[in-house]
């Protein structure tokens, strides 16, 4: 028999899932979906007392449960309906009814999707990718071309641009003109993902985080010190929906 899901109702989050192949019960963090997965063995679902000996098992459970909820990732799944916030505004995630190639456009406060349903997560993650790729850019290509050129210092020609999904850090420039920046900044405030793109174009004149490079970026972004620190407090909250 294969497993079956049942979801149910908890001030904790708990997924219960019944397995005919689990021997125990066994609870782990919820990757996937946030919360809890509780695996129940087929036999103990068909008891009686399931419920009385689910309640007990939680109940020992928590104190693992509330340091984990601490500690762990949180995981969101993007799904119709759901407000997110895109370039640092409250959006609405919209599927459309009607039947068509998959598309997915931002109007106003809203970003529709057309296609199957079970492509939406994917599709919209598709959709960041593609214009964090071309929004930062085109903000890169235009800060690089501002860069000061001197007789004794000249930039690293700005070759090539990419985007990813590092969790460590927002951006990165190599010595050889290569400028990543995590597609998760199309979810912040423009002006916070702009001073992403100008601190990796300055590392293009200044590989270092010397005076002279922090200089290089006021000169860009006056209020560079308040988008970092949007960053360090508001980060996290950028890493909550699902890749
Ligand atoms: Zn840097």
């Amino acid at each position: 028999m294969k497993s079956k899901e049942k979801i149910i109702k908890s001030p904790l989050h708990v997924r219960i899932k019944i397995s005919s192949r689990a021997k125990r019960l066994g609870l782990r963090v919820d990757s996937k979906e946030g919360g809890f997965l509780l695996n129940v063995p087929q036999l103990i679902f068909q008891r009686r007392d399931f419920q009385k000996n689910i309640d007990r098992f939680l109940l020992d459970a928590q104190p693992w449960m509330a340091k984990q909820n601490s500690t762990a990732r949180q995981c969101i799944v993007l799904k119709p309906d759901l407000k997110i916030p895109f370039q640092g505004r409250e959006t609405k995630l919209v599927q459309l009814k009607q039947i068509g190639p998959c598309s997915t456009v931002h109007i106003g406060d809203e970003i529709q999707v057309s296609g199957p349903k079970h492509f939406f997560h994917q599709q919209l993650v598709a959709f960041f990718r593609k214009k964090s790729g071309s929004v930062f850019k085109d903000t890169c290509i235009n800060f690089a071309n501002k860069l000061p050129k001197t007789v004794l210092k000249k930039p690293i020609l700005f070759q090539r641009f990419s985007i990813k999904d590092t969790k460590s850090r927002w951006g990165s420039c190599s010595s050889r003109g290569s400028i990543s920046l995590s597609w998760r900044l199309i979810l912040a405030p423009e002006k916070v993902a702009r001073y992403v793109c100008i601190h990796e174009v300055c590392h293009l004149l200044e590989m270092n985080h010397s005076t002279k490079f922090w200089a290089l970026v006021e000169h860009f972004d006056p209020d560079f010190k308040e988008h970092r620190a949007w960053l360090k407090t508001h980060g996290r909250e950028l890493h909550i929906y699902d890749d």
